[in-house]
């Protein structure tokens, strides 16, 4: 596991849980019902990845590890990105400037983006991918049951592709994944069940997000082959993720 790095995500009991950060060569999935986290977390990462690496980050002398964000619904916000920045005594500016925002506007273009980055990765020292949610398009695109087998076939195709950006370049790749709070409503759709999730079969880290009371939100690891299964609280607080 030589050369392999962690990005904080900002709240120290996230980062123990995932065994110091979010990972390079890895697909780390966040799912969760909606408002349990995952496009903060993703907004966190794709600032702390421009910190130093004394401070969490991948950034390494002037050398700056930049992010790539793709976004699928729309829901993406440069403010959020400046108010994280801000409170981390960032340039806001050079931050904003240092992530690569792409929305993606069906399954084939999102796909086609990923390609593209097998360029840009390597070109612009890109060391964090997001795919904010990794799931939304094939879902729409491919609905009910009876599309289930075509759809995952995708979407591992999807998987498949990413799982090899992480690999070559090393770099971490944060995919996020909403599943219903109502089980048994999308009975026999693995990865929309609660507990369900895109990374079924495929290699990764998964991690579990729950609301709870107020800001506080609980992250579960699930079956991480070489991390220890547990649970953790953290915030979403004005400055982003804490503990
Ligand atoms: P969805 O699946 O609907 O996209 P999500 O899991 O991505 O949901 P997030 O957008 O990550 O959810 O989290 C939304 C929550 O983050 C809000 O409910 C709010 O509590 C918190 N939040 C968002 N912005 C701020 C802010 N500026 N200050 C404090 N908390 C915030």
């Amino acid at each position: 596991r030589m050369h392999l790095r962690k990005i904080t995500t900002g709240s120290s009991n996230l980062d123990e849980l995932l065994g110091g950060g979010v990972e390079t060569k890895t697909i780390t999935e966040f799912f969760g019902e909606f408002g349990s986290g995952k496009s903060q977390i993703s907004h966190q990462l794709s600032v702390n990845v421009q910190l130093p690496a004394d401070q969490g980050g991948l950034t390494e002398g002037d050398k700056i590890a930049k992010a790539v964000y793709i976004d699928t619904e729309g829901t993406f916000r440069w403010e959020r990105i400046e108010q994280m920045a801000r409170c981390l005594g960032m340039d806001p500016e050079l931050v904003m400037e240092n992530i690569y925002y792409m929305r993606a506007v069906n399954s084939d273009h999102q796909m086609a983006v990923v390609e593209e980055l097998f360029e840009l990765v390597p070109k612009e020292n890109v060391k964090l991918v997001v795919v904010d949610s990794v799931t939304s398009h094939f879902r729409a695109e491919y609905p009910g049951r009876e599309n289930l087998a075509l759809r995952q076939q995708k979407l591992n195709k999807h998987l498949h592709q990413l799982g090899r950006l992480a690999e070559v370049f090393n770099v971490a790749v944060v995919i996020t994944n909403q599943v219903m709070a109502r089980p048994d409503v999308f009975y026999g759709d693995p990865t929309q069940a609660v507990g369900g999730h895109v990374l079924y079969h495929a290699p990764g880290v998964r991690v579990q997000l729950k609301k709870s009371r107020g800001n506080k939100r609980i992250a579960r690891m699930v079956d991480a082959p070489h991390l220890p299964e547990g649970e953790t609280v953290f915030a979403i607080t004005e400055c982003g993720i804490r503990d």
